[in-house]
């Protein structure tokens, strides 16, 4: 085994650290080497702190749309792998604009908060809440089998509706939220933007068919000739043998 060479000492006050320790300071994480604490050891700290803060949405802790997209790239890899069946949820807060009109903006930052902590206490671990943008959130729940999209959907509608938040020490709300869900195509790679765009036509349908409701695009289950399953995973060698011959049929 070749020997790792000695690493360079790394001087401190070379670096231009001021800006990632205001961001870790304000962040409030320890930004200052601890007693003893070596460089490297130093420096590996503030590139995680940096990493994290880079994947938070600032408001509600939950995961940024950046780490959202970069979870559903590897979540299309697997699949197309492994054939796992990961549904991909998309969250709109109805009528949220009347929300900040009438209460404020700080109430609805306070709604955003209480929405993003009912939707983590919602899922499993495995699952990961992303905040995708202003009163939108978007949930990945691999492993999830196609007979549990809906139900899944609606535990979660149905929490969003029973949420008491206080907005404010004398001003409780009640709010409802539209979903729309899609499954990743089994055994097929999909890109990030089709897989959303399925899903967001299904938000559409949620919303157009009058709110506080779900709307889940289901795999239908098509069988594939044998030529047909080489053909779509010849670049996938000796894992296609272990393909089943059906797949999931979505446009993306
Ligand atoms: P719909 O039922 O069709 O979804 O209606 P809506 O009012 O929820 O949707 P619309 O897109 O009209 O309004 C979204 C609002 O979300 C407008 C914007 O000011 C607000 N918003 C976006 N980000 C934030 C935020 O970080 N904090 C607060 N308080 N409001 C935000
Ligand atoms: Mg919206
Ligand atoms: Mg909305």
């Amino acid at each position: 085994m070749a020997s790792r060479a000695p690493s360079a000492s790394i001087d401190l006050d070379a670096l231009r650290l001021d800006d990632a320790r205001a961001l870790l300071s304000h962040a409030a994480q320890d930004s200052t080497p601890a007693p003893g604490e070596s460089p490297v050891a130093y420096l590996q700290r503030v590139i995680d702190g940096l990493c994290e803060l880079s994947a938070r949405d600032p408001l509600t802790g939950l995961a940024n749309r950046r780490h959202f997209r970069a979870l559903l790239d590897r979540a299309i890899e697997t699949v197309a792998r492994s054939g796992d069946s990961v549904l991909l949820l998309l969250l709109d807060i109805d009528h949220f604009k009347a929300i900040n009109d009438t209460h404020g903006h700080q109430a609805g930052d306070e709604v955003l908060r209480a929405v993003a902590a009912c939707l983590t206490r919602c899922v499993r671990p495995m699952d990961t809440v992303a905040r995708h943008g202003g009163e939108e959130f978007a949930i990945l729940l691999p492993n999830c089998r196609p007979l549990y999209g809906e139900k899944v959907a609606e535990r979660i509608r149905r929490a969003i509706e029973a949420l008491v938040i206080a907005a404010s020490p004398v001003l409780d709300l009640r709010i409802t939220i539209s979903i729309g869900g899609a499954f990743a195509p089994e055994w097929i790679r999909s890109t990030c933007e089709l897989w959303l765009e399925r899903t967001d036509q299904q938000l559409y349908h949620a919303k157009h068919g009058g709110r506080n409701r779900c709307a889940i695009d289901l795999p239908r289950q098509v069988s594939v000739s044998a030529e047909e399953k080489g053909l779509l995973f010849e670049h996938f060698g000796n894992e296609a043998e272990s393909a089943p011959a059906v797949v999931s049929q979505g446009k993306s």
